[in-house]
């Protein structure tokens, strides 16, 4: 299948991409590694009449540390994340994620900020950036603006980008001493999305009291979710069968999973507390290695 016709400019920096999208509207995208938006546009699930590439774009594509935040640019594809030693000191939920997107073909295009503009409810990104409280820096024609990553996603396939503006950088404070994370997706196969999938950041203190909590679920609902009922049971507490139990239960009333292909509604729910429980246990396990 084809998509539909189209233009095409390539941007050569932010400030022009912005301005291209402002002048085309509604009628334009961006384009970045084309690996959700040319199958949506085959599908004809995405109409542009107008693409805007920003792949050549220099600057943004990029994996560095800077005033206690990991900062990635919203060109780096999942593999570079993947193999980045940065990542995989500073940030290990991340690292446990990237080899679960899709083939090393996707993760050789797709880019960490394209996923995240896509808003795919069953994306990897999203309930790890969310875990992390990760902030997302964009540039429109307004200038430039941070979106807290809680803030960003709206419903399915809908952030709260405007359409004059690109996502450039994603910045993700590094978890201090004692701190662990772990990012655990269920999926029918390999390289599929998640029938549901859970990423859990936590920092103990010395007694093994947790001090910090954040938790986010992909294929939980329209948008990835952030779950402050759940995080609340377990803050305060000590990491125990009982505690990570409840906080799965509220996990579970929270989530509202669309029921598809890949499972009803009652068994991504189910799939949820387990995973939950699962990745606290793996977290704080790896609090104790951090130190
Ligand atoms: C076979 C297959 C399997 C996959 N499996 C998974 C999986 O298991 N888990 C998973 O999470 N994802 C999966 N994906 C999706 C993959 O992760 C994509 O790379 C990602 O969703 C989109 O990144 P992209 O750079 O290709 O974006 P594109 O397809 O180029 O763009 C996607 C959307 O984001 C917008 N956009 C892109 N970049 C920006 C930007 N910087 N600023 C503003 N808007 C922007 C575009 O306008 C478009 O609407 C899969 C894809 C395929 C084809």
């Amino acid at each position: 299948m084809y998509p539909a016709s189209f233009d095409y400019f390539q941007a050569e920096n932010v400030e022009q991409a912005s301005r291209l999208l402002r002048e085309y509207g509604e009628e334009a995208r961006v384009i970045a590694g084309g690996q959700s938006l040319i199958p949506f546009m085959k599908y004809r699930l995405a109409l542009p009449k107008y693409l805007v590439d920003i792949r050549g774009i220099p600057g943004l594509s990029f994996i560095d540390k800077k005033d206690g935040c990991v900062r990635i640019g919203a060109l780096t594809v999942h593999r570079e994340i993947e193999e980045s030693d940065l990542i995989r000191s500073q940030l290990p939920i991340m690292r446990d994620a990237a080899p679960l997107i899709g083939d090393p073909q996707v993760r050789n295009l797709g880019t960490l900020g394209g996923a995240l503009c896509h808003a795919d409810p069953a994306g990897d990104w999203g309930p790890v950036v969310l875990a992390l409280e990760g902030r997302l820096k964009c540039v429109g024609a307004n200038g430039e603006r941070e979106l807290e990553a809680k803030d960003f996603f709206v419903d399915a396939y809908s952030t709260r980008l405007q359409p004059d503006e690109v996502l450039t950088e994603v910045v993700l404070p590094v978890p201090g001493a004692k701190s662990g994370g772990a990012y655990l997706k269920l999926a029918r196969r390999t390289g599929d999305f998640a029938m549901a999938s859970v990423a859990v950041q936590l920092t103990l203190d010395e007694a093994g009291v947790c001090q910090h909590i954040g938790i986010g679920a992909g294929a939980a609902g329209r948008t990835p979710l952030r779950v402050p009922d759940a995080e609340g049971v377990v803050r305060g507490e000590k990491i125990s069968a009982t505690v990570l139990k409840e906080a799965a239960r509220r996990l579970s009333q929270a989530a509202d999973p669309i029921p598809d292909l890949r499972g009803s509604g009652e068994y991504k729910r189910e799939i949820l507390k387990a995973l939950l429980q699962r990745a606290a246990q793996i977290a704080a396990s790896r609090c104790k290695e951090r130190r």
